[in-house]
């Protein structure tokens, strides 16, 4: 067949995790390798049901009993933060492709098994920060999942201190980092807030944002994740190794 007829017939659309040029349903977004590996990636079995670290057989969760979870009541996600999910997280904030949350939104949508919550709450960026990147990742997987759930959202946090990259912090330098760089600028008496990142790594952002939450008066703050990074969840207090910029 001529490649411009093939071309016209069967337009070629790139995947939004691997950037392969594939001859994919102009209406998916991912290749089906991809899609195989997100799957692969779904974090089911072995886990601490609180946090959704893996276990070892026998023993109490180290990320729990680090304090991993302080202020935070649970946590959801739907991945483990490797391979496809973590190029197409890395998609969605450094490649801004927009279009990347929407999958990421269902499957978060899925993990969270009918719990019940009054509303979601974006970590926010900083100003500056949102200016160079033109949008908040984790506003647009609430505008989702507001959708989705019918779960309305609420920007109650501001970030008011710009914070270093956390991925080149040890992880006393990173509750430094953050702390006091959230501050809530709405009430929240009595909501069951559900907070809502990209990616869950050390758990310091989430820490400093559900402080904030509660100082707010919100009675229960839960977290969801597209992901969570499996290497920092057994050693929440010696987590210094090198990950893309959270
Ligand atoms: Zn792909
Ligand atoms: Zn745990």
């Amino acid at each position: 067949m001529d490649e411009r007829l093939r071309a016209l017939l069967f337009p070629r659309a790139r995947c939004l995790a691997c950037d392969e040029p594939r001859e994919i349903d102009a209406g998916a977004d991912l290749c089906d390798g991809c899609l195989a590996e997100l799957d692969a990636l779904r974090l089911t079995g072995g886990l601490c049901s609180h946090c959704l670290s893996p276990l070892r057989a026998g023993q109490a969760c180290a990320y729990c009993a680090g304090g991993g979870m302080l202020g935070l009541d649970a946590a959801y996600a739907p991945y483990r933060y490797h391979g496809a999910s973590q190029r197409l997280i890395a998609g969605l904030k450094f490649r801004r492709l927009r279009r990347a949350a929407l999958p990421l939104a269902e499957a978060m949508a899925d993990s969270l098994h009918g719990a019940g919550f009054d509303l979601t709450v974006p970590v926010p960026l900083h100003a500056d920060d949102l200016r160079d990147r033109g949008f908040n990742q984790s506003a647009l997987l609430c505008g989702h999942l507001q959708r989705l759930l019918g779960l309305p959202t609420e920007g109650a946090l501001i970030k008011a201190k710009r914070t270093h990259q956390q991925s080149s912090l040890s992880h006393e330098e990173r509750e430094d980092n953050v702390s006091n760089a959230y501050v809530a600028v709405r009430p929240l008496y009595g909501k069951k807030v559900l907070l809502v990142d990209d990616v869950r790594t050390t758990g310091s952002t989430a820490r400093a944002c559900a402080r904030e939450l509660r100082r707010a008066g919100a009675v229960s703050v839960c977290l969801l994740t597209a992901a969570v990074a499996a290497r920092y969840s057994s050693a929440p207090q010696s987590s210094s190794s090198s990950l893309p910029p959270a």
